[in-house]
């Protein structure tokens, strides 16, 4: 189930997926691990990383849809994106940075009208350029409706001045998608400014690490009509459609990451003595590694079946835009709680220097962070939950595994970005009947029914929905619903046994049971409420022979199944 670099086994239709997978791999082995450590330390520059996705044309074929590809392996396409990803966040964040952002900057881009803007982009993306999206600016943060980047009329168009801040390969990338506003009508807008030119400056990098993340100013930055993607609302709607798609990948970058960690941690816990018993013989360390390891598998089931409605999304099937922060939001978060329970289990060894555990340890927080926080996320998906729970469409169509080689055209093709209060959803039920017979699964489903009898008997009022901490232990509840229903929806295509479907659930039902008590506690919520989440609390059902089936067959065979080259 985990991926294990020295055996790739996804199937692709192509030769050229496969390739870049290796060869990618191929990159950090024969660097070893010595090399990627140093370079981490002393926070070098990647240089020789690009020079390989130059080389390779990895960026070239995985992010240039087919339209203005140079040659036939290019597309975008989610099913291979992610599982790159998922690679280059096994080897480190500061890898799959990179890769990410350009992906962020490609966005509006891919998304504008202005022809000759991405055909340059193809261009630079064949010869191993990266790119950049400069969006947030240090004053505003998370409020992306400010922008003190302004365009102001000029000869040949206007000059743009300001500031913007966070903005990873700022230092070196040829296009940088850049938003600001357009003084005189008060337009949205966003252009692209060249790195390399001098009235662009490199402020600094505002992170200690080996990626940069910039503060740049433009200072009255000469932009044409040649520069600019996107002007009025359309620029607006870029910056959020671009977002709605790629924050996608943090979700991978987090299972990558815990799975690196999850090698080492297996591989020290079982070849460690004390006390005259090995460390994976305690039965905490059992408990906190097949929690660790239920709650990665999880993970990784809901990325991968994310994949398939990213690639369905159209305008008639918006489902993508609930799963796609939810893959944010939830995945990432259980990530920090798989490093957390791994280094409780090698206790000092986690930030030993020479560890890639050290790294992850360092480095998971970053994910749920970024690209909104998980409470702005988790507030999105509450938009979803009326229709999700309570109108389910029969009409929209069953999605199989969508792993053909084919452009996710309709993600640069968004339109506006409102109306997420009418996006439908299949029903959620089916796949918690399908595996009805699974104890845990039927606990969570008892669960989630009283959660929906909660938002319909006692359903929160206007203020309620307006405090975004009281919303939030609601989100909790409910995000754990999606979730659920992603795992359930994969497990039989992945081929995942009924022991760890069912683990899997036990964990689900106590985070319910916690989230619940959460809710329960808030000065915010009702009697009536705390009631409700009261009789949501399950206590899941332990079975040896499961939990003892799931050690054996699952978390054990991880003790030396992978060890990064020297
Ligand atoms: C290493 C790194 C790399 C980055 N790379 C890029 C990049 O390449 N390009 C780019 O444009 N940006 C980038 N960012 C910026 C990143 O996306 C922002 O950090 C993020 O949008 C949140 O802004 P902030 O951290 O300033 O938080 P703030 O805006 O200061 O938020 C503070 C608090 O307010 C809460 N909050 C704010 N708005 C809401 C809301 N509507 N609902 C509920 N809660 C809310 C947040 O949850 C948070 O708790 C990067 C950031 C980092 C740290």
């Amino acid at each position: 189930m985990l991926l294990n670099p020295n055996q790739l086994t996804r199937k692709y239709p192509d030769a050229r997926s496969g390739e870049i997978m290796a060869a990618t791999v191929d990159f950090f082995e024969s660097r070893g691990k010595a090399r990627l450590k140093a370079d981490d330390h002393a926070r070098v520059w990647y240089s020789d990383f690009l020079d390989h996705i130059g080389r390779e044309r990895i960026f070239a074929s995985l992010l240039t849809p087919s339209e203005y590809g140079a040659s036939a392996d290019c597309r975008w396409d989610t099913y291979r994106i992610s599982e790159f990803a998922e690679i280059v966040g096994f080897y480190g964040l500061n890898y799959w940075y990179p890769f990410q952002v350009t992906a962020l900057g490609l966005g509006p881009i891919w998304m504008s009208d202005n022809e000759d803007a991405k055909r340059k982009a193809a261009a630079q993306l064949e010869q191993g350029e990266v790119f950049a999206f400069g969006l947030s600016e240090q004053a505003h943060g998370a409020d992306v409706y400010q922008t003190d980047m302004i365009l102001t009329p000029s000869e040949h168009g206007w000059t743009a001045s300001g500031e913007k801040y966070y903005i990873g390969n700022a230092n070196v990338a040829r296009m940088v998608s850049t938003f600001g506003k357009i003084g005189e009508t008060d337009e949205y807008v966003f252009f692209v400014a060249d790195s390399q030119h001098d009235r662009y400056e490199l402020k600094k990098n505002v992170v200690n690490s080996q990626n940069y993340v910039a503060n740049y100013g433009l200072r009255e930055y000469p932009v044409t009509q040649a520069d600019i993607l996107h002007r009025g609302p359309g620029a607006f709607h870029a910056a959020l459609n671009t977002v709605n798609v790629c924050k996608y990948n943090l979700g991978w970058g987090a299972v990558g990451m815990c799975t690196h960690a999850m090698y080492e941690a297996v591989t020290h816990a079982a070849n460690r003595h004390l006390y005259g018993t090995v460390v994976t013989d305690f039965s905490h360390v059992r408990r906190l590694l097949t929690d660790a390891y239920a709650r990665l598998i999880a993970m990784k089931l809901v990325a991968t079946r994310g994949s398939d409605y990213m690639r369905s999304a159209s305008a008639d099937d918006r489902r993508y835009l609930l799963y796609s922060p939810l893959t944010k939001a939830k995945i990432t978060s259980e990530g920090e709680r798989v490093i957390t329970a791994l280094w409780d289990v090698i206790a000092a060894k986690g930030v030993e220097k020479d560890t890639i555990f050290e790294a992850m340890a360092r480095e998971i927080g970053l994910l749920p962070r970024l690209e909104g926080t998980v409470h702005i996320n988790i507030g999105l998906l509450a938009k979803f939950m009326p229709n999700y729970l309570f109108a389910p469409d029969g009409e929209l169509p069953l999605i199989g595994r969508r792993d053909e080689a084919v452009d996710d055209s309709f993600l640069f093709n968004q339109g506006p970005t409102g109306g997420l209060g009418k996006v439908r959803f299949h029903d959620w039920r089916a796949p918690f009947d399908g595996f009805a017979q699974l104890p845990n699964v039927a606990l969570l489903r008892e669960q989630i029914d009283v959660l929906a009898e909660m938002l319909t008997s006692a359903t929160p009022d206007a203020l309620q929905q307006k405090d975004i901490d009281f919303a939030f232990g609601v989100g909790q509840l409910f995000a754990t619903v999606p979730y659920a229903q992603l795992i359930l929806e994969e497990a039989p295509l992945s081929g995942v046994d009924d022991a760890l479907i069912d683990e899997i659930f036990a964990v689900l039902v106590r985070d319910f049971n916690s989230y619940a008590v959460e809710l329960a506690d808030k000065r915010a919520t009702t009697d009536a409420q705390a009631g409700f989440a009261m009789r949501m609390i399950r206590r899941p059902v332990f079975d040896q022979s499961r939990y003892d089936q799931v050690w054996k067959e699952h978390v054990l065979p991880i003790n030396g199944a992978y060890q990064m080259r020297p």
